[in-house]
């Protein structure tokens, strides 16, 4: 068995593999229409929001761009606080937009609190949900409530790339109006789709620009069931029928992927490792490389085991490793997972 440990992409849905062997469809045709209308009514209920939720072809990052470049016009006024590699990705995306960007810098392995974000003057505050750099999650409504305390009309946009389907989401709950995701982390469907979910707040406060990534125009052609260009329809169809499987036992899927993360945490602390995250999300384990063991060697032990796993990003590069279970993986492969963890621990930790 092949181990893929990373924090996307991950080990593919049985489901999405199924999705993935079926003939061609044409976009422009009632049965592709059909999918790509259940995938986006399957969407709404996982982001749980009443406004709408757009399939985007492409990755992550450019359903992050795409919610940065259409609700914000230049020269707005964000907050972006900075703590870890996907953060810093929205700062950019930001100032790349043209905002008046204000950057908040924090340790990266903390997440922004409360009193972090309530100050006044910003049209909107661009927040990473499960912050995968750090495997950190940070708490949206606490942080939502607070800026809105003092911005009445601001907009909160939220990445929840590797926190759809991993923890709980809720848009509108969470004072969100706007989040960013894709097909290859929770959903456990292949890389090529990027998802933004709209409020109903932010498809009033909508300030659509560009050409390919203009949301206005996708909104007209994805009530219809198409898209304004031609999309991954393959990969739409995959998401559908993993959303099809996993939705109507979402919470017993959460507490699955949270107690496998916990299994990786515990075999990790067991062997005296220290955690990255103050606050963990349950879509990835990141720990601080022991000491005196190179990140080379470490991926080295997985790789003779056939397992892949993600070292650090940014600031974090050569200090830390992350793995994750994020993918499709049951209860008994979780097991085996962590027993392949512990055999690597043993073979690099000094004997003591
Ligand atoms: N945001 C988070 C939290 C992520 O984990 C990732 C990918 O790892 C991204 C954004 C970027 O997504 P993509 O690599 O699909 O562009």
């Amino acid at each position: 068995m092949d181990w893929l440990l990373t924090p996307g992409p991950v080990r593919l849905h049985p489901k999405a593999l199924e999705a993935l062997a079926r003939p061609q469809l044409h976009h422009r045709t009632g049965p592709a229409r059909e999918v790509f209308l259940k995938a986006r009514g399957l969407l709404k209920e996982a982001f749980r929001t009443e406004g709408e939720v757009l399939i985007l072809t492409g990755s992550g990052t450019l359903a992050m761009e795409a919610l940065v470049t259409n609700l914000f016009a230049p020269g707005e006024r964000v907050l972006v606080p900075v703590y870890g590699k996907f953060s810093e990705r929205f700062y950019e995306i930001a100032l790349e937009a043209g905002l008046d960007v204000h950057r908040l810098d924090l340790p990266y392995g903390r997440v922004p609190r409360p009193e972090d974000v309530a100050r006044k003057g910003y049209r909107g505050l661009l927040l990473v949900h499960s912050e995968t750099s750090t495997g950190a999650l940070a708490d949206l409504p606490a942080l939502s409530g607070a800026f809105k305390a003092e911005n009445p009309e601001g907009l909160v946009g939220a990445d929840m790339v590797t926190s759809l389907l991993l923890s709980e989401v809720a848009l509108e709950a969470f004072g969100v109006d706007a989040a960013a995701s894709g097909s290859q982390k929770g959903l456990m469907c292949p890389p090529g789709l990027g998802f933004v979910a709209l409020s109903p707040r932010a498809l009033e406060g909508l300030r659509p620009r560009g050409y390919y990534l203009n949301l206005a125009r996708e909104l007209k052609a994805q009530r219809e069931g198409e898209s304004a260009w031609t999309p991954a329809i393959n990969l739409v169809r995959a998401v559908a029928a993993v959303l099809e499987e996993v939705l109507p036992r979402l919470k017993e899927h959460l507490a699955l992927k949270a107690w496998q993360n916990g299994l990786l945490y515990g075999v990790g602390e067991e062997k005296g490792l220290k955690g990255v995250p103050e606050v963990r999300s349950p879509a990835v384990a990141a720990f601080y490389l022991p000491k005196g063991a190179a990140y080379g060697a470490v991926k080295e032990a997985f790789a003779r085991r056939g397992a892949v796993i993600a070292g650090g990003q940014g600031p974090l590069k050569g200090r830390i490793f992350r793995l994750s279970l994020m993918g499709a993986y049951d209860r008994y492969e979780a097991l085996g997972a962590a027993a392949l963890f512990r055999e690597v621990l043993d073979e690099i930790l000094p004997a003591s």
